[in-house]
């Protein structure tokens, strides 16, 4: 058992640690350092709750510990890369429903029932707020895991009055407040219930409002939520730790969403409110002009070894086939010959923020070849070949051209520009946000259909023969 200034010295520490934890993670270089201040101060932060005072049962908890500690060395060793963001948005939604827990416990918590006057009304608000923010996020992530996952469709799902029917349910959660704010000793549990099936809606209606290229920010957007639910917690708990590290994951969830937003060119409000504003628009049907020519390993390898000036572009797809590795050795193979490689990494490409940046630093690619997109836009015109590695909405010049699309407005990698561009996927299939590409329709554009790994794995060997 640890004196109460111990804990207080502890939980300063520990809160020092996620600043520098997420001051770490924000360049590639110092991620790791990042991530290893994140641990130790989620390490010092457990401690010293647990071995805090009025602490009881520490045989549940060490078996609840022991029993979590494996299910997530399990879950992290199993995950592929490419359901990293499924796992994101679900351990979002576990934040929220312990929000929800910890409110219904903190009613129902014998010792706060003897609060009185102003200090014992915050105390409701906070269970209540926290309860609200909590079931938001619960249901609001499981949704966002359906959709990332494929079992629910990306596509928005909008009906008219559907802002009236979000703005009439909080009025409603509004005055349930005042009601449970005002009920006698636990009486008001049953405000609290309805409350939260009412927020579980709005959770579900909202991220099903989102979808197709906006579902980025609606992974930082969640991120966010789960931050002030854990704040919330705090709140209930009164652990100043927790309301820190709330606010430090809610706040740069917030700034996160917006950068993407900015990205993405869309209104961060639009975005949240679920396409406020917006037209649903169903298709992109429009005929493409133009003819879709296809290549070969060996004509993309000859190519390769006549050009100078080479941009990957890498997307999804490369997550899928894990081609990073191969296409490492290819830039090796490339650079010893005196070529210029770099990479275009957009914001959204892939399906987390930084997917792309992950997977080339875990292939070892030098991080001063790893361009953002405003970089290599500007370069376009002087590149000789660019090679799209399972990359399909970022590279679509109709989010340029087309008003009708989805993702119209939105900035893309201007691949069409170069003098030559290679698409490396498996078929003609749409990406996450369903538009055809009229890229692969360009005259400068031939597709090198298959498995990226595998086209890669080829062209390397094109190379060296
Ligand atoms: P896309 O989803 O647009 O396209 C990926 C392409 O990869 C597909 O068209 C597919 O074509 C191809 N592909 C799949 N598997 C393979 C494989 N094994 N080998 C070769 N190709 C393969 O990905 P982008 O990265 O271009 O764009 C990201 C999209 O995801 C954007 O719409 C973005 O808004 C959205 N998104 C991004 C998130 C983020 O945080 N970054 C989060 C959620 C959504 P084919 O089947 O023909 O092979």
């Amino acid at each position: 058992m640890i004196s109460v200034q111990i804990q207080t010295a502890a939980y300063l520490f520990a809160s020092i640690l996620f600043i520098l934890s997420l001051g770490g993670l924000s360049s590639q270089e110092s991620a790791k350092r990042g991530v290893l201040y994140g641990m130790v101060g989620m390490a010092i932060a457990i401690l010293s709750t647990v071995l805090g005072k009025d602490v009881q049962g520490y045989t549940y908890i060490i078996i609840a510990v022991a029993i979590a500690s494996l299910i997530g060395i399990i879950v992290a060793r199993k995950v592929e890369m490419t359901s990293m963001p499924q796992l994101v948005a679900i351990l979002h939604s576990f934040v929220g429903l312990a929000a929800v827990l910890v409110g219904f416990g903190s009613y129902l918590d014998p010792h706060t029932q003897t609060l009185q006057g102003s200090e014992h009304s915050i105390h409701l608000i906070e269970v209540f707020i926290g309860v609200f923010i909590g079931a938001i996020t619960f249901t609001g992530s499981i949704i966002a895991w359906g959709k990332l996952d494929g079992k629910i469709r990306s596509k928005p799902l909008v009906y008219p009055g559907r802002h009236v029917v979000n703005i009439t349910l909080v009025v409603i959660s509004i005055v349930l407040g005042v009601l449970f704010t005002m009920a006698h000793g636990t009486d008001g549990m049953i405000y609290l219930y309805i409350m939260t099936a009412i927020a579980s809606f709005i959770g579900v209606m909202l991220v099903m409002a989102i979808g197709g290229a906006d579902m980025p920010v609606v992974v930082s957007m969640l991120n966010s939520y789960s931050g002030w639910a854990a704040a919330a917690a705090g709140f209930m708990l009164g652990n100043d730790l927790l309301i820190v590290t709330g606010a430090l994951v809610g706040s740069s969830g917030a700034i996160l969403s917006i950068i993407m937003c900015e990205a993405m060119n869309r209104s961060f409000l639009s975005v949240i409110f679920g396409g406020f504003g917006a037209t649903p628009i169903t298709s992109n049907d429009e005929e493409i002009e133009g003819e879709v020519t296809s290549t070969t390993h060996e004509e993309v390898g000859e190519l390769l070894k006549e050009a100078n000036n080479i941009l990957i572009v890498p997307g999804y797809g490369m997550a899928v086939a894990k081609a990073q590795y191969p296409v490492y050795d290819l830039v090796e193979m490339l650079q010893k010959e005196g070529k210029k490689v770099t990479f275009g990494i957009h914001p959204v490409a892939g399906r987390l923020p930084g997917h792309m940046n992950v997977l080339l630093a875990e292939a070892n690619v030098s991080y001063d070849i790893v361009l953002e997109m405003e970089e290599v836009n500007d370069d376009m015109a002087e590149t000789d070949v660019v090679l799209v590695i399972g990359a399909n909405d970022i590279v679509n010049p109709g989010a340029i051209t087309d008003a009708s699309s989805p993702i119209y407005g939105m900035p893309v990698i201007k691949v069409w520009e170069a003098r030559k561009v290679i698409v490396m996927k498996r078929s003609m299939a749409t990406g996450y946000a369903g538009v055809q590409n009229p890229l692969f329709f360009k005259d400068n554009a031939d597709m090198l259909y298959g498995d990226a790994k595998d086209s890669v794995d080829k062209i390397n060997m094109a190379l060296k023969s």
